[in-house]
């Protein structure tokens, strides 16, 4: 019988409101659910616990996370509250460096037409996912001390290791989905590009039944808004893939609803691909569905039977929730606060249960 240990890190700013509901959407999940038992343990991570005690991600809870079947996370990192040299603290990026979660898996899918901008997609027609290699790519220049008075140097990584393991990952999604990777780089321009692409056509060569583009990032954003219903599975390097997130996100409603999960070969971080969003936290107005879906493809890489039928059961009452236009937050237009929110998806699944 699966019984699965959650380590929970609410952070900062509407991390603990929109977490929160989260957990309680799983708690509902798991009484419905024969067989699925869950326990949560919560630990103080962020801006708030590096006031408190100076470390942003404590050494415990790191420990902790490592030996959780799985983390769910909220959002870390307040813009006011910095280290010494004026960087802001990014744990969240420590914690995916130091448990290796390579593969930055970030879902995008319409639940209803209205809450695309684009015109003319009904739920459904917007279903793709992008894949962002997590570990190196441009990010990779973030701790780099290359400076001088005059001059500043960020550096595109690209090594074999990483390139193999991340377009591995997209191939094999692809092929429990619509079968189609796109491979979205600047190979006309950047000599690390044109290596990512080189791993990417003998990766490919492997997958013959997966169908296959390869397009640079500029032309990706065009597409992206031209002709999202194109795409399947996208794969690219960190920068490009931190970007593209956010504008996929917009095509279906915000940062409200985009999910994401880090994951490496034995340990799974699932947060909203939204930050701490510190002008509307403490107000209960924030969008949960983001964390609560996240929730889901917590459930959805854990794998068992019993957990791939709860990440359904969430996926199907969100988009029950989701029918009715007038059952949304402010964000996507509504009215209700971020606890109704959460409670309008577990009485759905109430309902179908
Ligand atoms: P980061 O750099 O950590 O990604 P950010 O400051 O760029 O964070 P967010 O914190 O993600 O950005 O917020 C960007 C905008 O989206 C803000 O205007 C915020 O109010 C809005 N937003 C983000 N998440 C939500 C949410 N769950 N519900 C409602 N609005 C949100």
């Amino acid at each position: 019988m699966p019984d699965y240990k959650i380590a929970v890190l609410e952070g900062d700013g509407i991390g603990p409101e929109v977490t929160r509901e989260a957990v309680k959407v799983l708690k509902k999940v798991a009484r419905l659910t024969d067989g699925l038992n869950l326990s949560f343990e919560n630990h103080a991570v962020g801006a708030a616990e590096y006031l408190a005690n100076g470390n942003p991600l404590p050494e415990s809870a790191f420990e902790a996370c490592e030996k959780s079947d799985a983390v769910l996370l909220g959002a870390m990192g307040l813009p006011d509250v910095r280290w010494p040299d004026g960087k802001e603290m990014t744990p969240q990026i420590d914690l995916r460096e130091r448990l290796d979660l390579y593969f930055g898996k970030r879902p995008i899918y319409l639940f209803h037409e209205s809450d695309s901008p684009l015109k003319g997609y009904r739920a459904g027609e917007i279903d793709f996912v992008i894949v962002r290699e997590n570990t190196e790519g441009l990010f990779s220049a973030r701790l780099s001390q290359t400076r001088s008075d005059d001059e500043v140097h960020d550096v595109m990584r690209i090594t074999r290791h990483a390139s193999e393991r991340i377009i591995t990952a997209a191939f094999e999604l692809a092929t429990d989905r619509r079968n189609k990777v796109t491979l979205v780089d600047k190979a006309n321009v950047l000599p690390s590009m044109v290596f990512f692409r080189q791993v990417f056509d003998e990766i490919a060569a492997k997958y013959p039944s997966v169908e296959t583009d390869r397009v640079y990032v500029d032309a990706a954003s065009l597409y992206l808004v031209q002709s999202p219903e194109t795409f399947d599975v996208l794969v690219t390097e960190n920068m490009f893939g931190d970007i593209l997130s956010d504008l996929a996100a917009g095509l279906i409603g915000g940062l409200g609803v985009a999910p994401s999960g880090d994951i490496g070969d034995s340990c799974g971080v699932f947060q909203p691909s939204h930050g701490s969003a510190p002008t509307i936290a403490g107000q209960g107005i924030a969008n949960p569905i983001a964390t609560i879906l996240s929730a889901a493809e917590m459930l959805h890489w854990l794998g068992s039977e019993q957990s791939i039928t709860a990440a359904g059961r969430i996926e199907a009452a969100t988009r029950m929730a989701l029918a009715d236009p007038a059952n949304r937050t402010s964000d996507m237009g509504g009215k209700l606060s971020t606890a109704q929110m959460g409670d309008s998806i577990c009485q759905k699944m109430e309902q179908s249960a």
